[in-house]
């Protein structure tokens, strides 16, 4: 049974000081809530101040982004050991805002999911279209590409430990949310492509979240698709009450 779980991408918002609030207000929302995992991705500053504040909770950390290389002249980057030594659990990588505004290869994707395994942190391995990719036909095409890089470097021992988040471009941050059902068909695709590559039993364990658009009037309809196993969120994880809610989903 793959545990469902619910990760908030704040993206570039949220000052130190507004991080406290809104995570004091989420820890109350959720406390002893055990049913879904949960983890939150503040932008780097507030991820040691989340810590402290997650500690002894039911929150994780997560960053949303890290380098590929160990260490060294890379002003303005972040290293796989730095988000281990704060206590990150999860880091983002190959967000498509990452992929679109700071041209983030596949490849370099690819290397950043080697490193942050290397370093204990489990990788959430965002893919997806755009929208003339969609509706061109070549949705599946673009996502198998997308995950054949990550091939590359993912050993089957590794595999279970990581997450997917398949997230149609045109969806995020938009409003408009794919259907439930398209959204399960790309992730029974992304699951099948895993099932090729490594096993039937290993692709069954591994987490394939949806994005784009999750609130709280439509996660009821996501979670029940037999392959979402959970949601990545932008917008609404702004909001402790409304991330509450898709965290509870199942009341
Ligand atoms: C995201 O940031 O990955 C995302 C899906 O954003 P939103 O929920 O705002 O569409």
């Amino acid at each position: 049974m793959r545990k469902p779980l619910i990760t908030g991408n704040w993206k570039m918002n949220k000052t130190i000081t507004e991080s406290i609030s809104l995570i004091k207000e989420l820890v109350d929302f959720v406390k002893g809530y055990q049913e879904t995992e949960i983890v939150i991705c503040p932008p780097y500053t507030s991820l040691w101040v989340t810590k402290e504040l997650i500690q002894d909770t039911n929150i994780l950390l997560g960053a949303q982004n890290m380098y590929f290389q160990d260490e060294g002249a890379y002003t303005g980057e972040i290293s796989a050991s730095m988000l281990q030594n704060i206590g990150c659990d999860y880091v983002i990588v190959g967000h498509s805002e990452r992929r679109e505004y700071f041209h983030e290869s596949s490849q370099e994707v690819a290397w950043k999911v080697r490193q942050a395994l290397s370093f204990g942190i489990k990788p959430i391995i965002c893919v997806g279209e755009k929208l003339e990719e969609r509706e061109s036909g070549s949705a599946r095409e673009v996502v198998k590409e997308e995950i054949e890089a990550i091939f590359e470097v993912l050993k089957s021992q590794d595999a279970p430990g990581v997450v997917f988040a398949y997230e149609p471009i045109w969806a995020i941050g938009t409003g408009k949310s794919a259907t439930s059902k398209d959204a399960n068909d790309m992730i029974q695709y992304i699951r099948n492509l895993l099932k090729e590559k490594y096993s039937e039993k290993i692709a069954e364990q591994i987490r394939i979240l949806y994005g784009g658009s999750v609130k709280p009037e439509n996660i009821k309809e996501l979670m029940a698709e037999s392959d979402i196993d959970g949601a990545l969120v932008g917008g609404a994880s702004l909001k402790a009450l409304a991330f509450s809610q898709l965290v509870k989903f199942r009341e």
